[in-house]
């Protein structure tokens, strides 16, 4: 027997997501991507089995259907998912990296009485689209789901059992504490990592040459900025609320290293050190 998975979205995850699920002989993948030159080349990498015409026709014989677009296409796409033609076992997810505003934009969906779990494999890369798609991305990553509250058991357990060949470690989470993690360990990073590099860059008008200098510490610590600035804008905008009160902690963090800089006090500063050293050897 096959299992049709139908994946909107042939990108960095979308493809990857495929890949990893045609380790089960009994998936058959039908893919579509509003760039026709991604869904042909997931095609002719034999990534997916068929591309479809457009979104309704991939949507209409799936058992399984998967967002892997940017968060504000999948939320688009969820309110207009409300008028397809679609199985009623039908189980849809996403991949998105916001939880919250994608299970409020699936509320039309669940009150027809389709299943939609909200999605989010925890890997990726600074870099996106088919041609970084692997097979192997998810292994060993957090797969997190947040299935609405009215989820019937055995829809969770069945995606569950879908997911396991993607080798991820799959967790279940309510998507507001998922939106207030991802903020800290992911959302505010990226915005970190950018605002490192534009200082950089803007130094560079009166320094030229310290662009030379920008090595290893500087390079580790803002490879994120790479990543897709259209797809981290949405995002952002979809977590502002938790990453203002980040952006809060922060500056008040900053706010008292200036100060323990301006007092000339060398044991705060090495306290400052060695805590976060502390806390940063024990990561797992
Ligand atoms: P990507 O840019 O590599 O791929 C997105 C694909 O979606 C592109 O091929 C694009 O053409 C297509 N697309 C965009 N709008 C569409 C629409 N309306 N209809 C059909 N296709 C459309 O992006 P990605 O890195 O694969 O990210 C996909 C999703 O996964 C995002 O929601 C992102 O938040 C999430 N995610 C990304 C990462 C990461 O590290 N990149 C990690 C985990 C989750």
């Amino acid at each position: 027997m096959t299992t049709n998975v139908s994946i909107i979205g042939l990108g960095l995850i979308g493809g990857s997501l495929a890949l990893a699920l045609k380790r089960n002989p009994e998936i058959v993948i039908t893919g579509f991507d509003r760039s026709y030159k991604s869904a042909d080349e997931a095609y002719r990498r034999g990534i997916i089995d068929s591309v479809a015409p457009s979104v309704k026709a991939a949507a209409k014989e799936a058992d399984y259907l998967i967002f892997a677009v940017p968060v504000a296409a999948t939320a688009q796409l969820l309110h207009e998912a409300v008028l397809w033609d679609m199985k009623p076992s039908v189980i849809v997810t996403d991949t998105g990296s916001t939880k919250q505003p994608i299970m409020s934009a699936a509320k039309g969906l669940i009150s027809k009485g389709i299943t939609f779990i909200g999605g989010h494999p925890m890997a990726g890369s600074h870099k996106s689209g088919i041609s970084a798609a692997i097979e192997h991305l998810f292994e060993n990553a957090y797969y997190v789901l947040t299935p609405p509250e009215s989820c019937p058991p055995d829809d969770l357990e069945r995606l569950t059992s879908l997911l396991t060949v993607t080798q991820g470690k799959l967790a279940v989470l309510d998507a507001s504490e998922h939106d207030r993690m991802t903020a800290v360990v992911s959302h505010f990073p990226h915005i970190i990592a950018s605002s490192l590099v534009n200082l950089l860059a803007s130094q560079e008008q009166r320094q030229p040459f310290v662009r030379r200098l920008a090595a290893g510490g500087f390079r580790d610590l803002t490879r994120i900025a790479s990543a897709d600035p259209v797809m981290w804008r949405d995002i952002t905008v979809q977590n502002k609320e938790e990453l203002i009160g980040q952006l809060d902690r922060w500056l008040s963090e900053m706010q008292t290293v200036r100060e323990m800089l301006k007092n000339n006090d060398p044991g705060s500063i090495q306290q400052f050190f060695d805590e976060a050293k502390q806390f940063r050897d024990h990561l797992p």
